[in-house]
């Protein structure tokens, strides 16, 4: 079976992964000139620890991240609003949650892809199925025919608007600057987040005795006045925010800021069209509010693989596969937006309101919650 995988992010190198465990070869596309990361830091929930265990991976993805204590959420002064203890939960899971920086888990998941099968500097524009297969056609004017392609080209995933042309990204309403710099000696064990009506910061511990922070701002979409943003502008925006957040940025440099303006995908209803099937942030991106996109994308190329291992009937698998993946991620991706709404809110009548709530929000509530977070079916 001849499988072509378009795009070489998470999705589609952790989906290789599965693959090759099956003792097939398929071969990865990606658009940039070299299989390199962008990006910052990157939570790993136990769910994707446990899908990386599935493809016996996990120990190398857990010696480059950090384990976390817990996730806090302060208010703009600094009170706590509200706590969850991740060693609780891991020790209930038997896995804990890490952080890592993306490009040492792109490094890791690399290390496991035999460097012939990547094929860098290959934009896919089109996917055509005919008797033969599905050709994949790209912007160089070349093309290749595969048994079965797999879409894992990322939100604005070019393929999935040819399958289905009304699915394009809907704006979140805010943007998001992150930064990875060395530890100037902040002490923090745990990820915290801190909610206050200037915005949204959030910073934790890395590998390496470094810092991966961020920080969202509700903004119109495209904002030329903020795209010329730098960490001295951030500093000054959230100077009357409680310590380090303002000394996040002083320590930060020009070439460290990343900036994005954050969208999803509104859900849909298909995953699997006879021998394409989409997978990760192309077939349900989310907002980052709950830190599972990579994390549903390894949930994806683990499911996928189980169920093309049935039978190696991939049309029969991508539709199991569609079957099996479709109420979690929809439910993943409207949590996180609704998240978002909350954690976002600039209305100073409602953050009183939304801090006592999350004060007293019995401890319960967030158990359930992450419990189904990391309740995987394999
Ligand atoms: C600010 C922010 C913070 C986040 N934090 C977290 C977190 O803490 N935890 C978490 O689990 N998730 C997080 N996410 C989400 C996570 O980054 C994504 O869900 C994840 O990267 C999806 O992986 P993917 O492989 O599906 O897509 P991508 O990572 O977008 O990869 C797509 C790949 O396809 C390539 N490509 C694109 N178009 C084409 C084409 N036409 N032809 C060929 N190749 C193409 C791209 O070059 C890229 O390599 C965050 C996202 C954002 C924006």
């Amino acid at each position: 079976m001849n499988i072509g995988i378009v795009g070489g992010g998470i999705a589609g190198l952790t989906t290789a992964i599965a693959l090759q465990k099956l003792g097939l070869a398929p071969t990865i596309f990606d658009a940039a000139p070299k299989f390199e990361p962008v990006g910052a830091g990157l939570a790993l929930a136990a769910n994707a620890i446990k899908g990386f265990q599935k493809l016996g991976i996990a120990e190398d993805v857990m010696a480059k991240g950090h384990a976390l204590d817990g996730f806090h959420i302060f208010d703009q002064h600094g009170v706590l609003i509200n706590r969850t203890d991740s060693r609780a939960m891991s020790a209930k899971h038997g896995l804990d949650n890490f952080v890592i920086h993306r490009a040492n888990l792109h490094q890791v998941l690399l290390s496991h892809i035999p460097s012939e099968n990547l094929k860098p500097n290959k934009k896919a524009v089109n996917a055509t199925t005919t008797n033969q297969g599905v050709t994949l056609q790209f912007q160089d004017g070349t093309q290749e025919t595969f048994d079965h392609v797999l879409v894992a080209d990322g939100l604005n995933s070019a393929l999935r608007q040819h399958l289905l042309p009304a699915s394009v990204p809907r704006y979140a309403g805010y943007t998001c600057w992150r930064g990875i710099i060395d530890n100037p000696g902040f002490a923090a064990k745990y990820a915290s987040e801190t909610w206050g009506k200037l915005g949204r910061v959030g910073w934790t511990p890395l590998a390496d005795n470094k810092i991966y922070w961020f920080a969202c701002l509700n903004a119109p979409e495209k904002s030329k006045e903020l795209a010329a943003w730098q960490p001295k502008d951030l500093e000054n925006h959230f100077k009357a925010y409680h310590h380090p957040i303002p000394a996040l940025f002083a320590h930060t440099q020009p070439a460290q800021l990343l900036w994005h303006d954050i969208h999803d995908l509104a859900p849909i209803n298909s995953y699997a069209f006879g021998n394409i099937v989409l997978l990760g942030d192309a077939a349900h991106a989310t907002t980052p509010n709950m830190g599972q996109g990579a994390c549903q994308a390894v949930e994806d190329a683990v499911v996928f693989a189980d169920e093309l291992g049935k039978d190696f009937d991939f049309n029969a698998a991508g539709k199991r596969f569609e079957k099996r993946r479709l109420a979690r991620t929809h439910w993943i991706t409207n949590q996180s937006r609704t998240l978002g709404k909350v954690a976002q809110s600039s209305n100073s009548l409602l953050i009183p309101v939304r801090n006592f709530a999350l004060r007293h929000l019995p401890t319960f509530v967030n158990e359930r919650q992450l419990e189904k977070v990391y309740s995987v079916d394999f």
